[in-house]
């Protein structure tokens, strides 16, 4: 689809009724729905959205991110995504039907326009600073910015001395390039164990490293996972607190090629990370040269146990090839040294992203614990009436940004349609 430029729409003087911010998954449906409601696009409401073309956050997803290793695509509103290929790219897959969906309902989406800030005009209007240098004025916002441009790594100590390669999920694109290269792989959600399991495939030697025994659970994603992420997070936002992590809300689930790599040992975590050296890293765990099995949680340990249904089960780790152990740092006292350094290539932080609301600080949202309060609809802002988030927290999933999406277009004509009843 041919990107619309900003300047074939310039931005009118009269407040638009909502400007929806981002045209991914929760921003697309809050954009059909304020279609079906009755606002017109363009004249009413507008999308703007930083992207050079349709597919949210999914248009930058790593080529081996295919639609079979996807937890799901939810469809938005009113058309089916039905059944692509699996083993096409997902980023291929899900632009193209954001796409279709842009252009076959006209939804007025304007791009690659970059928000810079939104801030209260007056209790009623908002303005919203585009990159561009344009304003636009209107009396309610729906955020729907995702998390993708908002990266988090985590601090340690050494981590700028390090001078080996470092990248974060955002950065993957195929790991072909990392073939003999000793890579730590840091995180405890599902971009870590598919990233392992593909860098071992491609002659990476990997370690894992997880703050604590990874979250493993034998329940299985099905369609409701998005649906339990939602009740398992909307709990903290209505408190103000930031969301959790979606492996937080759902753990780890062991299909059957998860199970193989726990039996090789590849899905075994070594430890928290402690400290990085210039050249490599300290772990805290077993050591690289064939130690007991470390707790790997509750439901890990019981497949892994001698006869287990890991069948045969795991003794020990799997000594790691191509690293070499260096003494590590004394234990605290009484304790065994159980801290060891290995050199390491590279360093791929798969440690999550942050929800993407900077261009929101001149409305001051966040709590002192950095969380935004949410009202318990789960969109709106306690704080800033008019001001909608979807995508954020709760609805951090392709079913929860529809829904909330939906919810919020619904809400934000409620509150346009109560400040001027003429509509
Ligand atoms: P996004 O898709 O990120 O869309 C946000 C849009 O806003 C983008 O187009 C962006 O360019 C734009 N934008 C951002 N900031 C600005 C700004 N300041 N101005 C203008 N535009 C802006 N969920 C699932 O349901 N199933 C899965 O299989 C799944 N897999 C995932 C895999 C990974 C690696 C990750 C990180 C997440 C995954 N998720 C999955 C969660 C996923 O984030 C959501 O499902 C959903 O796609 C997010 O939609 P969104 O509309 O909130 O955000």
């Amino acid at each position: 689809m041919t990107p619309t430029p900003a300047s074939l729409h310039p931005s009118p003087a009269e407040p638009l009724d909502v400007v929806v911010i981002g045209a991914g998954q929760a921003g697309l449906s809050a954009a059909g729905q304020l279609l079906r409601k009755g606002l017109r696009p363009w004249r009413d409401y507008v999308v703007l959205d930083g992207n050079d073309g349709p597919g949210g956050a999914w248009r930058h997803r790593w080529d081996s991110l295919t639609l079979d290793a996807a937890h799901g695509i939810h469809d938005l509103p009113g058309m089916s995504l039905n059944a692509p290929d699996p083993g096409i790219p997902a980023s291929r897959v899900v632009s193209d039907y954001y796409g279709t969906y842009e252009s076959e309902l006209e939804l007025p989406v304007i791009r690659p326009v970059h928000v810079e800030s939104v801030a209260n005009e007056d209790d009623e209007t908002f303005t919203i600073r585009a990159d561009d240098g344009r304003l636009w004025r209107t009396r309610t916002v729906i955020n729907a910015t995702g998390t993708w441009n908002s990266p988090y790594v985590p601090y340690y100590p050494g981590i700028a001395e390090f001078i080996g390669r470092q990248l974060h999920t955002r950065e993957f694109t195929s790991a072909e390039e990392f073939a003999g290269q000793r890579v730590l792989v840091v995180g405890g959600g599902t971009s870590a164990l598919q990233f392992l399991l593909q860098l071992d495939e491609a002659g990476a030697h990997t370690v894992w490293s997880t703050r604590r025994a990874p979250d493993w659970t034998d329940r299985f994603f099905d369609s409701s996972w998005g649906t339990d992420v939602e009740a398992a997070v909307s709990a903290r936002t209505t408190l103000g607190l930031p969301p959790l992590s979606v492996v937080a809300a759902t753990g780890l689930p062991v299909t059957d090629q998860y199970l193989t790599g726990l039996r090789s040992g590849v899905l075994i975590s070594r430890g928290p990370l402690r400290r990085i050296t210039s050249t490599g890293v300290v772990l805290d765990g077993p050591g690289p040269d064939g130690g007991a099995v470390p707790s790997q949680g509750p439901v890990a340990d019981r497949l892994l146990a001698p006869g287990g249904a890991a069948a045969g089960g795991l003794e020990r780790v799997p000594a790691l090839p191509g690293h070499s152990v260096q003494p590590g740092q004394a234990g605290q006292a009484g304790q065994p040294d159980t801290r060891w350094e290995t050199p390491t290539d590279t360093i791929l932080w798969a440690t999550g992203f942050r929800a993407s609301l900077d261009h929101l600080s001149p409305l001051r949202l966040r709590e002192r614990g950095g969380g935004v309060r949410m009202d318990t609809d789960g969109v709106s802002v306690t704080a800033v009436p008019g001001l909608y988030l979807v995508g954020y927290g709760a609805s951090a999933s392709t079913i929860g940004a529809t829904r909330a999406g939906r919810r919020a277009a619904v809400a934000a004509v409620a509150t346009v349609r109560a400040a001027t009843p003429y509509l």
